[in-house]
């Protein structure tokens, strides 16, 4: 079974000052040090897995079109480092709207991840910058989630991580 850290995207690899959504490339902006973090946790032997939440779908602001070029792009950044996702994984639902299971707090994206890559949660670590992140990954029997401060560096935290991994 593999190892994996599930990442939350706004505000934990790309900024979200100033948008409520974030769906359009000019907007999109990469947090200090998310390529290294993110190539440090692959060469670690973590698969990592983008799970986000993206409700301006059910709410009509953007479209799934949208969030793929978006992510395609983000992905093609990362590539240069080593450090695109292994899997991302999008929640296009809203309360408002309807309710489904893989809107965060829930755990549906986390699962699904599990099942794709052949995950051993007990191994595996959630790194968010809201509580709903943290909730979901508790939810779903990850070793630890860690909150980290909106739209800053994440590498304390990936050391940490690698560092109480190589321990185990
Ligand atoms: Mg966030
Ligand atoms: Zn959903």
């Amino acid at each position: 079974m593999n190892k994996a850290v599930f990442i939350d995207r706004d505000g934990v690899v790309n900024s979200d000052e100033g948008h409520y959504y974030v769906y359009r490339v000019e907007d999109f902006v990469f947090n200090p040090d998310i390529e290294m973090a993110l190539s440090l946790l692959k060469k670690a032997g973590f698969k990592t897995i983008l799970v986000t939440n993206q409700g301006g779908v059910a709410k009509g602001e953007y479209d799934m079109e949208e969030v793929q070029l978006l992510h395609n792009y983000m992905q093609a950044q990362l590539e240069k480092y080593g450090a695109q996702f292994n899997a991302i994984y999008v929640c296009p639902h809203h309360h408002s709207v309807s309710v489904c299971d893989c809107r965060k707090p829930k755990p549906g994206m986390i699962y699904q991840g599990i099942r794709d890559l052949n995950i051993d949660p007990r191994k595996s670590f959630l790194i968010g910058d809201a509580d709903r992140d943290i909730q979901a990954g508790q939810a779903a029997g990850l070793r630890a989630c860690f909150k980290v401060k909106k739209n800053s560096s994440i590498l304390a935290q990936v050391e940490h991580i690698i560092s109480i991994s190589d321990k185990a």
